[in-house]
């Protein structure tokens, strides 16, 4: 019988992840579905206890159900516990276990596209909601975690608790985005994490960046538009970009791997959503 994956989330019907998963499954000659199952709020706990009756054999996670899922698994890993989302559940054995991979996908992406290290290098994050905190504790939590962290966020209060709950020795500050461009020559590392730049609003940006050093790094979360206004200055200051496209492929290898034991081809999966990403 066909396996069964999914997404489970409200709403999902935009999502790109059935297109990279299905085309995984099928190249591995894997007889599974992977399927956008859009859960109204009212009927979260109902459904996912279906889904678990029907011994779905895993599922992502997404807005607004990353938190709430957790109560309702066997077992949560400790570094999703720590981030406090869930966002790939695999069924071991029957047991549903919950992890984070967006933290781990965003690093392998970040490391890949720009090569080295994060060890000695001070690393500003902007922003201190869900995403910021998975990359925050994820890179806090690595073997070559960077020397300083400054949490840069619109409400600052939100950026200290990040760094007050984080489980993990960091040199970590909260400081406002005013603080922020102000010190802006002084980041190795900048990593937008905030929606603000996404489409439709694409003029926006975080912070100003006019006085970032020339070597400097910036990433940015978003996917569309793949170059955000804030990249766009980053390409012009010749500072080294990345794009959100290899945070949420490589999340979703990640959990593909931990569903299957097997590591899918990245690059086809790269492929599918950036083609979905570029037509008109
Ligand atoms: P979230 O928990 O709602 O956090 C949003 C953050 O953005 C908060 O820090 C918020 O500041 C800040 N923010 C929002 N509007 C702002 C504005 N106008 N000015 C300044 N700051 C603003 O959201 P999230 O789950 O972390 O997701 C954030 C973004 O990451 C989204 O665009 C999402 O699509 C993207 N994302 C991408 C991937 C990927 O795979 N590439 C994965 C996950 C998320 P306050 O605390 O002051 O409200």
């Amino acid at each position: 019988m066909k396996q069964l994956y999914g997404l489970i989330g409200y709403p999902v019907g935009h999502s790109l992840s059935p297109l990279m998963h299905n085309d995984a499954f099928e190249n591995l000659g894997i007889d599974a579905h992977y399927e956008a199952i859009q859960i109204e709020p009212d009927s979260f706990k109902v459904e996912v206890e279906k889904l678990k009756k029907q011994q779905i054999k895993g599922f992502n996670v997404t807005i607004p159900y990353k938190v709430d899922i957790m109560d309702l698994l066997d077992e949560v890993d400790p570094l999703a516990r720590a981030i406090g989302a869930v966002n790939t559940v695999v069924n071991q054995n029957g047991r549903y276990v919950g992890y984070n991979t967006d933290g781990d996908g965003y690093v392998a992406s970040l490391l890949q596209h720009v090569g080295g290290t994060l060890k000695d290098k001070a690393v500003a994050i902007i922003g201190a909601g869900g995403a910021a905190k998975a990359i925050f504790y994820t890179l806090a939590s690595h073997k070559d975690s960077p020397s300083s962290f400054y949490i840069c966020n619109r409400t600052v209060e939100k950026a200290q608790r990040l760094i007050d709950q984080l489980p993990f020795q960091a040199n970590a500050s909260a400081i406002t985005l005013d603080e922020a461009e102000k010190k802006v020559d002084t980041f190795d590392v900048i990593i937008n994490t905030t929606s603000v730049g996404m489409h439709p609003d694409v003029e926006d940006a975080p912070i100003d960046i006019q006085h970032i050093r020339p070597e400097t790094i910036v990433s940015d979360i978003i996917y569309n538009p793949l170059e955000t206004k804030l990249l766009k200055e980053a390409k012009q200051k010749q500072a080294y970009c990345h794009n959100g496209v290899g945070m949420f492929v490589l999340q979703g290898a990640l959990a593909f791997e931990k569903w299957t034991g097997i590591v899918p081809d990245q690059k086809k999966m790269e492929q599918i959503v950036l083609k979905k990403l570029t037509e008109k």
